[in-house]
Formats: structure tokens, C-alpha cells, sequence
């Protein structure tokens, strides 16, 4: 039995169905669960210090390409629009392989980690010289994040009138066995289940319209979720007008890729109908605010989803278009663009703090994370409000309006991952020299 007791946190936001905010008050985590929540607790484990701290549920992100920590700000890529940005990228990724995969998922895994960050989902669509899945998933278990890893995936290239070059796309066969044996070997459905696999073709611009359909009928079958992109920007819904002769939602709707086990990541470019859609069938969208600043995208009407219902979540999205991986300036991105497309009143610093934690767990159908609440999990974000960002703060559990953005503390199933601004579960020094090592390489081939 292992059990961590958090004493005495100046403020804990619940994110419970009723908003609670707590003062004065301890938590105690035993076997990966919160299993109280009082005054003067005690406890024979460890003890942690959150006197000057605010406490949250940890983290969610919704959407991230792990892989592209290793081509941040890429010259050539710094001021593209998302095709030309891509084409950009794509010759660049064509040379990764299984190490480049694990590396850059662990520094990625770190910088979520640091950020308060304690699920995330990741998106992989490019396997080449013999990169798989299983290299993000073993990372994700180093470092301890929970993860939800979906199989991406392209298969029309530049040859069929697609955008990725011929030599990053896969038989649509492969695919989706590789699928089946990435969900048979480590998809865990259970409650407290620390890595879940989800099934997710790149965007509608680069799979083919058969893939999409069988893509959709395999998750169902074996019980997974849905990920891809969608209505990114302009750009993209004049391709879906062009090629497929409607809108993305409908496109999504006509071939099974709305539902409560769907999320689909940017969703910019959501008309009025497709939101009411995406409500009515409780369709899932993975708002990426910073991303969609860097490549001039759009402001994603995330107001308007809110009202209507539709389960939002963040994502920090690839490090290669943000290029950034901190989920809690996502957060604070959000705040910041909802208030400049609707006025101030419009999103406040705890709602957007909601949307960051339990509205992530929703989008990813983890009902048991993104609250604190006896019987949930032990995933908790501690942040240090005594320091300069918080000085002179009369509300510092407004955490998104003066910060901290980075955890002094951090747990994921009642194990400590953060401890003192450091991750504790890996070699992080180590780990960013190999990091650079393998970027030296990509530039000079
Ligand atoms: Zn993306």
C-alpha cells in the first residue's frame, strides 16, 4: 500500500460537479485513488506540504504529436500555413525511426508532465523505417504519464492527389491490422487503466474516404474511441468542399465519426450546424489555441460549443506548430482568444481551467480522472502560488490570469512524477542531450 498525504493546500479546485473550491484542506491518496478529503488527516506514508499551494485534478491533453518535439521551429516551417507547413515537415519526419519516436515522446511526456499535465492522448500517423506505436507507449510507461495512444495513420500520397509524399503513407490493409494488434496487445478498457489505445487516420485530406468508414466500424467493434482532424482552417474546408462536395461535419457524420466515442482535434471552422451536431451526438473536440495562433488558423468558437454542449477538451497539439508543449498556457490561450472573439465576459480563468482538466477527461471518456473526489484517481497537479508569479495576487486560485505555469508537484495514480519543479521518474538531462543529438542528426542529413 502506498499513500501520499497532501496537507493543509491553500486552495483545492475540485472540479466537481458542483465547483467546490476547498481551504485548509488535506487529501490522502492510497493505491492510485483519492481516498479522502478533510481536515487533519493523518497518514503512516509521506507527507507533502501544500501550505502555499493550490491544488487541481491533473491535466488533460486531448491532442499532440509527440514525435514532432524533435522539429521545433524548423526553418521553412516557422511561417506556413498548415499545407505548405507540412510539406515542409514531411520529407524531415520521413527520416525518423524507433529511437527518434521514444526520445521525442519522452521529452514531450516531460514538458506535459511539468505543465500539470497528467493524461494525455498522443496522435502518431507516421511510421517510417520501422517506428511503431509500442515506441510511445514504452516512454509513456518510463516516465509514469497516463496515456492514451492512438494509431494515426496516412494512406493517400502526393501520387493519388493527396499532400504527404508517397514514401510516408501506408497500405490501407497494414493499417488497420496493425490496428487490431496495437489494440489486442495494449488497449486496457478498466477503470484506472493507465494506457488506452484509440484508432485515428491523420484528416480527411490524407486517408481515403474507405479508410475512414472501416476505421470507424473496427474501433466500434473492439470498443475504442475515434480521433482525427477536422475543419483545421480555410484551406481545409475547401479541399472537403472540393473533394468530397460537403462540409467536414457532414463528411463526419456520413461515414460514422460522430459520437461520444469521437473526438476530433482543432474543429475551427465548425458552422452553426455541425456545432449543433457535434452537441446533439456529444461529439468531442480537442481545442488547440496555440497552434492555431502559430499557423494563422483561426480562433475556434469554443464559446459557442460550451453553450451548445459539446464536450471540449485542450490540446497543446505538435510541438512542430506550437511549438511549446505547456497545457496550462493552453489554458490560459484559451481564456485569452475567447475573450478577443467575445469580449472579457466571456470565458473566465476557472472555466478555462475546467475545460483543461475535467473537460479533457470527458472528451477522452474517462469519467474516472479530471476531478479531485474520494474515489477518483490519484492524478493531482500541485502549483506553488508563493512565488514571484503569484506575488501580491489577491485571488491565486486564478491561476491562469498571473500563473505559476509550471507544477511544483506532481502525481498520476498516486505516484509521484514531479517533486519540486523535477521530474523524479527519468534522467531528464540525459534525456535532452540525447534529444539534441538525434535533432543534430536530422539537420545535417
Ligand atoms: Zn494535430
Amino acid at each position: 500500500m502506498t499513500e501520499f498525504l497532501i496537507r493543509n493546500a491553500h486552495t483545492i479546485l475540485t472540479m466537481n460537479d458542483t465547483g467546490s473550491e476547498l481551504t485548509g484542506h488535506d487529501l490522502l491518496l492510497r493505491d492510485g485513488v483519492i481516498a479522502e478529503i478533510g481536515v487533519g488527516l493523518s497518514t503512516s506514508g509521506e507527507v507533502v506540504d501544500a501550505k502555499n499551494c493550490v491544488v487541481t485534478p491533473g491535466l488533460v491533453n486531448t491532442h499532440h504529436h509527440l514525435y514532432q518535439t524533435l522539429t521545433r521551429a524548423v526553418p521553412g516551417g516557422q511561417d506556413a500555413l498548415l499545407f505548405g507547413w507540412l510539406k515542409t515537415l514531411y520529407p524531415i519526419w520521413s527520416r525518423f525511426g524507433p529511437d527518434e519516436m521514444r526520445v521525442s515522446a519522452l521529452i514531450g511526456l516531460a514538458e506535459l508532465a511539468l505543465s500539470g499535465c497528467t493524461l494525455t492522448s498522443d496522435h502518431l500517423y507516421l511510421y517510417p523505417n520501422g517506428a511503431r506505436l509500442d515506441d510511445t507507449i514504452d516512454a509513456a510507461r518510463e516516465i509514469g504519464l497516463r496515456f492514451h495512444a492512438t494509431r494515426g495513420a496516412m494512406s493517400i500520397g502526393e501520387s493519388s492527389g493527396g499532400l504527404p509524399p508517397d514514401s510516408l503513407v501506408e497500405n490501407e490493409d497494414a493499417i488497420l491490422n496493425d490496428c487490431v494488434r496495437v489494440i489486442d496487445a495494449f488497449h486496457d478498457p478498466s477503470e484506472g487503466a493507465m494506457v488506452r489505445v484509440g484508432v485515428a487516420p491523420c484528416s480527411p485530406f490524407s486517408v481515403s474516404r474507405e479508410l475512414m468508414r472501416d476505421a470507424a466500424i473496427l474501433a466500434r467493434d473492439k470498443g475504442v474511441m475515434l480521433h482525427t482532424h477536422l475543419a483545421e482552417n480555410e484551406e481545409d474546408i475547401a479541399y472537403s468542399l472540393e473533394t468530397f462536395g460537403c462540409r467536414p461535419g457532414q463528411y463526419a457524420e456520413d461515414l460514422g465519426w460522430t459520437g461520444s466515442d469521437v473526438w476530433h482535434a482543432h474543429c475551427v471552422k465548425l458552422d452553426g450546424r455541425e456545432i449543433r451536431l457535434f452537441a446533439n451526438s456529444r461529439t468531442g473536440v480537442a481545442h488547440c489555441p496555440c497552434s492555431n495562433c502559430r499557423l494563422g488558423s483561426g480562433i475556434a468558437p469554443v464559446r459557442a460549443m460550451r453553450d451548445a454542449g459539446v464536450p471540449v477538451g485542450l490540446g497543446v497539439d505538435g510541438s512542430a506548430s506550437n511549438d511549446a508543449g505547456n497545457l496550462m498556457a493552453e489554458a490560459r490561450q484559451t481564456m485569452l482568444l475567447q475573450r478577443v472573439a467575445n469580449g472579457a465576459d466571456a470565458i473566465s480563468a476557472r472555466e478555462a481551467l475546467y475545460i483543461a482538466t475535467r473537460g479533457g477527461a470527458e472528451v477522452l471518456g474517462r469519467t474516472d480522472c479530471g476531478q479531485v473526489a474520494v474515489g477518483k484517481r490519484a492524478d493531482i497537479a500541485i502549483w506553488d502560488v508563493s512565488g514571484i508569479e503569484s506575488a501580491g495576487s489577491w485571488d491565486p486560485a486564478a491561476l491562469l490570469l498571473a500563473g505559476p505555469m509550471q507544477v511544483r508537484d506532481l502525481f498520476v495514480e498516486g505516484r509521484q512524477i514531479v517533486r519540486d519543479g523535477h521530474i523524479s521518474t527519468i534522467p531528464l538531462a540525459q534525456v535532452i542531450n540525447q534529444q539534441n543529438t538525434l535533432a543534430r542528426a536530422l539537420v545535417d542529413a
